[in-house]
Order: structure tokens, then sequence, then C-alpha cells
């Protein structure tokens, strides 16, 4: 029998048609002037989310870093309100979705929409971390773009269920691209010849996108399957993660990985 290594989304080896796709990428200096492959994912990303503009970075982190900062630096002019050392101040609104440490949670339109409007009449930009929004989009069966509005950036993951080995992008106002360039350059994620990433993005949006449900049937069968075994109690998953409930005491690693083993 084969071991499927099933930790997480994150544990996926490129494939050989990605794997083909990155050899074959044209590529160029992203850093000096310009990588082709790079630009063409972040048009096609763009048009995704139905947003201006998208740029490519080596990783989500610093995807969501930078739109904070792009974020906090926009709010400088609304920081006209009176402070008080008594109020905490908050600067930006973040969500996310799918949410991770729910279990892979999928928040829908009206509720974003909900969190849009909080935010925009407490004056605060929205940044999206949407690492798995491709799959809340497959949960829901919407396109990307209905769970992107309103907000001012948003960070998508190619190197989770889309199967990539690297790569995020940060969707953002065209406006905005010089500014955030320059926060990714000192963040260090200046890349050169990221054509071949980003090939294995755009191989992953032609050819995994749409699979993503055939990952939530086998997660919701792999729960079905744990719950016939009454140490374990998975969660019912909404999209690709099953988690596993250890709060009894008896429930060490120890004694329920033999038990998830068999
Ligand atoms: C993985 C993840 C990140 C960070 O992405 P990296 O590419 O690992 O830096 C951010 N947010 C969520 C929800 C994630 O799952």
């Amino acid at each position: 029998m084969t071991a499927i290594d099933l930790r997480s989304d994150t544990v996926t080896k490129p494939s050989s048609g990605m794997r083909r796709a990155m050899a074959e990428a044209e590529v160029g200096d992203d850093v000096l002037d310009g990588d082709p492959t790079t630009r063409r994912l972040e048009a096609r990303v763009a048009e995704l989310l139905g947003m201006e503009d998208a740029l490519f970075f080596p990783s989500g982190t610093q995807a969501n870093q930078t739109g904070v900062a792009l974020l906090t630096a926009a709010l400088v002019g609304g920081a006209l309100r009176p402070t008080s050392p008594h109020v905490p101040c908050a600067s930006a609104v973040a969500a996310e979705n799918t949410h991770n440490a729910a279990g892979g949670k999928v928040m829908g339109v009206d509720v974003m929409a909900g969190i849009v409007v909080a935010a925009g009449a407490a004056g605060l930009p929205l940044h999206l971390d949407g690492a798995r929004l491709w799959n809340a989009a497959a949960a829901l069966a919407v396109p990307i773009s209905r769970l992107v509005a309103g907000a001012a950036t948003v960070m998508v993951s190619f190197s989770k269920g889309l199967g990539c080995p690297v790569g995020s992008c940060l969707g953002l106002r065209a406006a905005e691209r010089p500014r955030a360039w320059e926060i990714r350059k000192r963040l260090g994620g200046g890349m050169r010849q990221s054509g071949i990433l980003a090939a294995a993005a755009l191989w992953a949006l032609d050819h995994n996108l749409t699979r993503l449900g055939e990952d939530h049937d086998k997660a919701r069968r792999l729960a079905d399957l744990l719950s016939d075994c009454p140490a374990v109690r998975p969660s019912v998953p909404e999209t690709n993660i099953v988690m596993v409930d250890l709060l009894r005491e008896r429930d060490t690693a120890s004694a329920v990985v033999p038990k998830l083993a068999a």
C-alpha cells in the first residue's frame, strides 16, 4: 500500500506537466526590466480577482506584509481622528478566506460584504488573506472575484492546494504597484528569472483550479472514514482541510498516530 502524505496541502510536488511548463518558460529579469511570464501571471490573476493589478511574490507571508504595509500607508491621511491612550487604534481590517485554523471554513459572499461595509464605515481599508480563496470559490461555486469585492488588497497562494512549489500574488490597485514593488524589494522579495515559477502558477490555473472540488470530495470522504474511529473525532470539512480533535487527555499524538495509520 502506498502512503499518501496528508499533513498539509503544501506537501504536494509539481507534476510532470507543471515541470515541463517551468522548464520551457520564457523568462527575463523581473527586478531589472521585467519577466514576460511573470507579467502574464500577474495579468491573469488580476483578471480572475476582478482587480486592476497583481504582483507576484515568493511567499504569502511577504504578500500579506506588503498588503498591510500598503494599507497602513494609505491610512496616514485618515489618522486625523483624535487619538486616545485609552483606545486601541485600528489601522486596517484583515480577513481570511478560507480560514486555515478554523479548518478550511468558507466565508460566504454575504459575510464578506458585511465586513466590507463595517470596515468602510470605520474608514478602514480591508486586506484579504486568500491563501485558499480558490477553495472558497470552488466550495461556493461562485467566481473568485465575488469574494474579493471591496477589498483593497488580496493575497492568493499557488503553493497550497494548486500544487505549485513557490509563489503568491497580491491583488491591488494599479496605482499602488510601484509602492508595492518597492516594499517587496525591501523585504528581499525581488526575483529575477521568476517566469520559471510564474509558469508553474499559470499551469496550475489552467489545470488544477477546476480540480479543487475533487480535493474537497476526498477530504469529506476521509472525514467520513475516520468518523468510524471513536478516538479520532474528525471535523466535517467544508473544503480541503480535515481537522482532528485531540483535546482529550488520552489522545496524545503517540496514541492517535497509530490509530490514524490503521
Ligand atoms: C500559508 C498561509 C500563509 C502564508 O503563506 P506562505 O507562502 O507560507 O508564506 C498566509 N495565510 C494563510 C491563510 C496561509 O494558509
